[in-house]
């Protein structure tokens, strides 16, 4: 589902090349529980958003959903996102003027055509699912750290994609909420085959994943099942 060959990403800082990952290789497979854990700089948002299509690797070869994403142009970038991705931002993204309803409905607005009933309907349940249908009114400026965390989850989830792409999704929640979300991701993997890649800091968050991807200063290696 993802394969990804010596893929190398360097940052351009002034004058110099700041090296995020160093040729790294690994395989995901659908339905995968995929854990990327490492400390603070070794390249795990670097890594996801390579794999969500945020940014181009500097070389090598990424293959998402049999799509060479590595070579997608800006605007099909767009196109094989909305299809195919639900992304958790580790600062969240939220649309700063949009309530965390609005949020939430914004990805069925883009790539379905549902009438409004429906949208209403899904984006509620999946409110209610993350704890926050009752602050659904809200815009983000008025919500806790946790809870814009939250409407990010839902926002991702809403429009059941294949593969879900999650930057410390449980950074900013206490041990129930943490729990409550990943069982919910699981719940998710297990009902509808949804891929999901997640990165964390939390040793306890980590144990939960199948599978366990560990970057040491843009160095990968993997943990776990089929090795
Ligand atoms: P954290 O746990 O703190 O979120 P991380 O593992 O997600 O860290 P990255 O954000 O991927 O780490 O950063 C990897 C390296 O790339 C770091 O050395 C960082 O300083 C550098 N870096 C990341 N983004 C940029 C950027 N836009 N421009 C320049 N350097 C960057
Ligand atoms: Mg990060």
């Amino acid at each position: 589902l993802i394969k990804a060959t010596n893929i190398k990403k360097n940052y351009r800082v002034g004058e110099i090349d700041v090296p995020a990952l160093k040729g790294i290789d690994f395989e995901i497979e659908k339905s995968a529980f995929v854990a990327i854990v490492g400390p603070s700089g070794s390249g795990k948002s670097t890594m996801l958003n390579l794999i969500g299509c945020l940014d181009h690797p500097t070389s090598g070869k990424l293959l998402v959903h049999d799509t060479e994403v590595s070579k997608l142009s800006r605007n099909e970038a767009a196109a094989f996102r909305g299809e195919h991705l639900g992304f958790v931002f580790q600062d969240f993204n939220l649309v700063p003027v949009l309530t965390a309803y609005e949020n939430v409905e914004y990805p069925l607005l883009m790539v379905r055509g549902w009438a409004e009933s429906k949208r209403r309907e899904r984006v509620m349940k999946i409110l209610e699912a993350v704890g926050m249908a009752d602050q659904a009114h809200k815009r983000p400026d008025q919500l806790s750290g946790g809870q814009k965390q939250r409407v990010a989850v839902a926002r991702a989830l809403v429009g059941e994609p294949k593969l879900v792409l999650a930057d410390e999704p449980t950074a900013n929640l206490d041990h129930d909420t943490a729990y409550r979300i990943l069982n919910l991701m699981k719940q998710m993997r297990d009902e509808s085959g949804t891929t999901f890649v997640f990165s964390t800091h939390d040793p306890k968050i980590m144990g939960e994943a199948e599978v366990t991807f560990i970057l040491e200063d843009g160095v990968l290696s993997r943990q776990g099942a089929q090795q």
